[in-house]
């Protein structure tokens, strides 16, 4: 199997409404959530998915959210340093959508291919009206970069697949890897914000499409069945504290 290591790196935490993690939930309550970003390394090839939130919108995040929090070892730079890479070591970028706290470091990877469902592409640069906070154009419009738009799954190399998992966006996807010694593990993305949301099968409050963000964790949950794998969510606080994070590695 081509697949060595998956890193899991933390990209710093924010503030969030309950309300937005939860399709239903009425409970105003702010809880505090992780951006995360991870790396996986195989024989040949170094693939990130998703970059975080821009160190431009840092001051920002910090001075209006009480529950951001990012130190300078948080920037997606400085956790790559922590396992010898520079952004010019990843061939390829895996962005599972669009939204500001997932493609917010792209920039970074002008030497790399930056690999999205061509359905996300083309709705991020037309969003609608209620959608169009969370996408920054600044984030995406990147003129010069290599872009692989994707159109469902996608084996990405052996070991790496693309798994179309849209309705938080209308084309997110996650990642599946297959890993030799901790088995096959599948990144989330928004697709599951917690493990409470793959649990109950619960949307993300915050959605393009909530039956078909259902159907996308449904989907999630049978792969990772029929695979004997886990599902990795992308926010959730108790799952990221007992994660292996870098520069420790899943192996
Ligand atoms: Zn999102």
């Amino acid at each position: 199997m081509a697949v060595k290591g998956l890193y899991a790196l933390q990209n710093g935490f924010m503030g969030f409404e309950k309300t937005g993690l939860f399709f239903g939930e009425r409970s105003a309550e702010k809880v505090r959530i992780p951006v995360t970003c991870y790396l996986v390394r195989t024989g040949d090839t170094t693939i990130l998915f998703d970059t975080g939130v821009s160190p431009r919108a840092v001051p920002g995040l910090l001075r209006s959210d009480p529950m951001a929090g990012f130190t300078e070892a948080d920037l997606l730079v400085h956790r790559l340093e922590s396992i010898g890479l520079e952004p010019k070591n990843v061939d390829l970028v895996v962005l599972s959508h669009l939204h500001y706290d997932h493609a917010g470091g792209a920039f970074l990877f002008q030497n790399s291919e930056l690999a999205v469902q061509q359905d996300e592409y083309a709705y991020a640069n037309y969003p609608a009206g209620f959608y169009a906070g969370l996408y920054y154009k600044k984030n995406f419009d990147l003129p010069g970069y290599r872009w692989r738009l994707l159109d469902g799954d996608a084996e990405i190399v052996p070991g790496v697949t693309a798994l179309r998992s849209d309705g938080h966006t209308p084309g997110h996807q996650s990642l599946l890897v297959e890993l030799p010694e901790t088995g096959p593990v599948i990144l989330a993305g928004d697709c599951c914000y917690w493990q409470e949301s793959i649990d109950k099968e619960i949307p993300p409050g915050v959605v393009w499409d909530p039956t078909r963000a259902m159907h996308s964790i449904k989907r999630l949950k049978t792969v990772a069945r029929l695979m004997g794998g886990r599902i990795f969510p992308s926010h959730d606080p108790a799952f990221w504290a007992s994660a292996i994070k870098a520069p420790d590695a899943y192996k």
